[in-house]
């Protein structure tokens, strides 16, 4: 297969205006810790019309500067969905805090949060001081509901957004920002290549609460303040001059600055978030036109769609009914691989990783939605430089590799 003509399911785009932009930081007198930085949050703040948005290393850095800013310890426990990256669960493992695995809407991909509030009242303790929902492949989860939850039960709600840059709800027919809205208080995003915008590797945590996006700068950076000083006697000379040296370090923080070369690839394609969106959105009506006049027994079937949300699309994720087909997923993936199409399976759930089932802190509860989800998942291309004949061949191209493999039963 010629390299030129394969669609993997995901991939960057970088233009002459990004490596300009990136070229110039190189020109510059600072690589790292310069103007480009406050500039790019300065730019995410007010494409998200949000107070606050404090950039840093990853979407994981992001996801654990989250948690030391709430406070999070070994006492306490998290809720996060089963259907998502380890990151979003791992954060809470950072802290030594429990995590509590939540069961998903087989039809979206997204947290139920019927099984939110489920553990929440299990939870006579109060150990559970964090939620953090997941918009998974860029559909809003139902944060009125879920922040409610929370806010009854004296948690925080953390939503992790590293599918969602651009996506919206309406409440109450008003429309809210995933990001900036009154039913979130920290929101975490990835700059990762695969997501909206790339960077290379970046994210960001983005708050409307000012006191909140301090302490995540103070942690962002080894806990180190330079100003509001614990000790002020040490911080002046007995001539009460300030010691133009002096910093305190006051918490346990870490390195997870973003460098300039970062954020300005980052404001760079910023400037394009909103017409890729777009083409997001069109590539998408155009999968679930084909989809359905091609897949008219209903085996092969776009996840739903929640009312009154706006979409980022991340992801283009289809459940195929491989059972039924008498069909295994690899040997759907690795044809269509051979004959030039790139798929992926989001997520393996994570309360089944090795790793958590060897925590054992869930008690090996069920979650059957998750497990179903999981069985038919199949994420397709989606990025905006797909063009409408590079659809059709995917499209085309999945129908041969279920009609090729199906069993006789399927044929009649
Ligand atoms: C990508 C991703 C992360 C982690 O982001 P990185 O920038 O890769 O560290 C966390 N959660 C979700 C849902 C993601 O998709």
């Amino acid at each position: 297969m010629d390299d030129s003509t394969f669609l993997p399911y995901s991939r960057q785009h970088i233009t002459q205006e990004d490596i300009d932009a990136v070229t110039e930081v190189l020109r510059s007198d600072w690589l790292t810790q310069g103007p480009a930085v406050p500039a790019f949050e300065d730019n995410l703040a007010d494409y998200l019309g949000a107070r606050e948005a404090v950039a840093c290393s990853s979407g994981t850095a992001a996801l654990h500067l989250a948690m030391l800013t709430l406070g999070l310890g070994p006492d306490d426990a998290v809720i996060v969905p089963s259907n998502t990256f380890v990151a979003t669960a791992n954060c809470a493992c950072f802290m030594g805090a429990d995590v509590l695995f939540a069961d998903i809407d087989a039809a979206t991909g997204l947290i139920d949060p019927a099984a939110v509030a489920a553990l929440l009242e299990q939870d006579a303790e109060q150990k559970i001081k964090a939620i953090i929902p997941v918009h998974f492949a860029g559909q809003p989860a139902d944060l009125p509901t879920l922040y409610d939850l929370a806010n009854r039960h004296g948690a925080w709600l953390v939503d992790d957004a590293c599918h969602a840059l651009g996506a919206a709800y309406n409440d109450n027919g008003q429309r809210y920002a995933v990001g900036n809205n009154p039913h979130s208080d920290l929101t975490v995003f990835s700059f990762h290549p695969v997501k909206h915008i790339a960077m290379g590797e970046g994210g960001a945590v983005v708050t409307n609460h000012k006191d909140l996006a301090d302490r995540l700068r103070l942690f962002r950076s080894h806990g180190i303040r330079r100003q509001e000083f614990a000790d002020p006697e040490a911080a002046h000379s007995p001539d009460g001059i300030p010691n133009p040296w002096y910093y305190e370090m006051t918490d346990l923080g870490y390195n997870y600055r973003l460098t300039d070369l970062q954020a300005a690839l980052g404001s760079s394609q910023l400037t394009r978030l909103r017409q890729s969106l777009t083409r997001r959105r069109e590539i998408a009506a155009a999968y679930v036109d084909l989809l359905s006049r091609t897949f008219t027994d209903g085996l092969v079937q776009p996840l739903a769609v929640r009312p009154n949300i706006e979409h980022a699309y991340h992801l283009y994720v289809v459940s195929i009914a491989f059972e039924r087909l008498g069909i295994s997923r690899a040997a759907v993936m690795n044809r269509l691989r051979a004959n030039g199409i790139g798929t992926q399976v989001h997520y393996i759930p994570v309360h089944l990783q090795p790793y958590y089932r060897g925590l054992e802190t869930d008690n090996g509860r069920k979650l059957p939605q998750v497990e179903t989800y999981y069985a038919g998942a199949l994420s397709l291309p989606m990025y905006p430089e797909l063009s409408f004949s590079d659809i059709k061949r995917v499209v085309s191209e999945l129908e041969a590799a279920l009609v090729s493999q199906r069993q006789p039963a399927y044929r009649s």
